[in-house]
């Protein structure tokens, strides 16, 4: 199947098996907001628990969680109020609203990010009515809100675009706490805000989302060095996480690309297919900061950033960043993880002659991590489930099902999923054994009760 017909049927699979569902459904819907469903928030809370173990394995990784409202002083000095645009085209026809370099990737042409002419001189139209398009406007991609009751300049504040910048307010406080010797780094997981121009691909690009970013303060000479081994480290991530490596690639940006913080900057990139010339796209992206950010803050806010080594020379440090999304990383899991199987993988009964979907996700990532399906729903068979079910719900997020042949209830648990599925039958009550049915090989093997515990426990850790 090409990976632009598995991005509909993922699509599908995300709203009617619970992971993803448009937010305001019912007065319309809130164009590009979503909301997790049960499946979906264990998924993205298994996403970013990798994550944050992955960073904090780090000996020299802290973490933290700053605060989405955010002082409007703090973007003067980043350089986003000014900055943080996208080059923004209207139809002069219909009147409908693009980003530039997003029409150019469509028709395979290199974005130019020239800011004021209509996109490759007049070869680009409106898509939608093929009308002629305006020349280019910068539209700043940050949202306003008022702190307090009353809505005028002065008490203007924004809901942060990108996580990074209360890392770099906290520097200090969290190098002093914490009692921190050069060079280290800090991370954050949160809600980031921007009012993109054109959302859209499902979660690839909301309004709303979540980044996983790693802000790593070191002095300038070890910065190359440095930005070599995130960048290494977090490719390997996303393959230790089950994504298949034809799947992902780097991308250096161009230097006219580069965002107006960064020296250096590659993506890592998953080949989401969403049309014929947008097949690899942004995952995360590796950034050489500079001392761009601690130097405009010393400057604005007039708090010194420097620190000394040991040998007392004093020096401003340099910031290589990974900024990944969580939104993106789980489109891209789940995608990777998709899989059809023409004609069912069982042949015993009629119905499984279907096309059966299974989801190879990771067992780390997976929402369930076991079913656990009583054969029937007899009074013996339903005490004996609830106690195997108890006894491991502590430790393992369990779906209890015991509704339908076993079959389907089989399938139900693949299409979702999850790695081990177990089931009591008349002969449990009898032997003490379960029948544990593994998604990928559909072997079947038969487990003790009293050691289903450690079985498990081998299994995921
Ligand atoms: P793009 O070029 O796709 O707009 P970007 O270069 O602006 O992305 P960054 O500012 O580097 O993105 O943000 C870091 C990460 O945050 C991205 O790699 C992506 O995973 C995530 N991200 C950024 N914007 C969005 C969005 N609108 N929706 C979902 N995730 C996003």
């Amino acid at each position: 199947m090409d990976n632009t017909r598995k991005f509909d049927k993922v699509v599908n699979l995300a709203k009617n098996r619970g992971f993803v569902f448009p937010s305001a459904e019912i007065y319309g819907g809130l164009n590009s907001t979503y909301d997790y469903g049960p499946l979906g928030v264990e998924l993205k809370n298994n996403i970013k628990k990798a994550w944050w173990d992955f960073m904090l394995a780090q000996p020299d990784v802290v973490g933290l969680d700053s605060a989405i409202l955010s002082h409007p002083k703090i973007w003067e000095a980043s350089g986003h109020l000014e900055s943080f645009t996208d080059p923004l085209v209207d139809c002069k026809k219909c009147k409908a609203r693009f980003r530039s370099d997003h029409l150019l990737e469509k028709k395979g042409l290199k974005p130019n990010y020239l800011k004021d002419k209509p996109p490759k001189n007049n070869k680009v139209r409106c898509p939608d009515c093929g009308g002629e398009l305006t020349g280019v406007r910068q539209f700043n991609l940050m949202f306003k809100t008022f702190l307090g009751p009353v809505e005028d300049q002065a008490n203007q504040i924004y809901l942060r675009p990108e996580t990074a910048q209360g890392i770099y307010l906290n520097f200090l406080n969290i190098k002093e706490s914490m009692r921190l010797k050069m060079p280290f780094g800090v991370a954050q997981i949160g809600k980031a805000f921007r009012n993109e121009i054109t959302p859209g691909n499902f979660i690839f690009r909301m309004r709303e989302f979540e980044q996983m970013e790693m802000q790593y303060f070191v002095r300038a000479s070890e910065a190359d060095k440095i930005f070599n081994q995130w960048k290494k480290w977090r490719y390997d991530w996303y393959l230790s996480l089950g994504v298949k490596k034809e799947n992902l690639r780097f991308r250096e940006h161009d230097q006219d690309e580069l965002a107006h913080y960064a020296k250096k900057a590659v993506d890592i990139e998953y080949r989401f297919d969403f049309s014929k010339n947008e097949t690899f796209k942004e995952l995360e992206g590796i950034h050489h900061r500079g001392t761009w950010d601690l130097c405009r803050h010393q400057e604005f806010s007039g708090e010194k950033f420097t620190v000394r080594d040991e040998s007392g020379e004093e020096y401003l440090p340099t910031v290589v960043e990974t900024s990944g999304g969580a939104d993106r990383s789980l489109l891209a899991f789940l995608m990777d993880a998709y899989q059809e199987i023409e004609g069912g993988r069982t042949t015993t009964t009629k119905s499984t002659k279907e096309v059966e979907t299974v989801l190879k996700l990771h067992p780390k990532l997976v929402p369930i991590k076991i079913a656990i399906l009583p054969l029937s729903k007899k009074e013996q068979l339903a005490k004996l489930a609830k106690e195997i079910y108890n006894s491991l719900a502590n430790k393992y997020r369990l779906q209890y099902d015991e509704t339908s042949a076993i079959g389907r209830r089989y399938r139900r648990q693949d299409e979702i999923g999850t790695p081990y599925c177990v089931t009591i039958d008349f002969d449990s009550l009898e032997d003490k054994k379960v029948t544990v049915r593994d998604r990928d090989s559909m072997k079947q093997e038969r487990i003790a009760i009293a050691e289903l515990s450690a079985y498990f426990q081998e299994k995921f850790d």
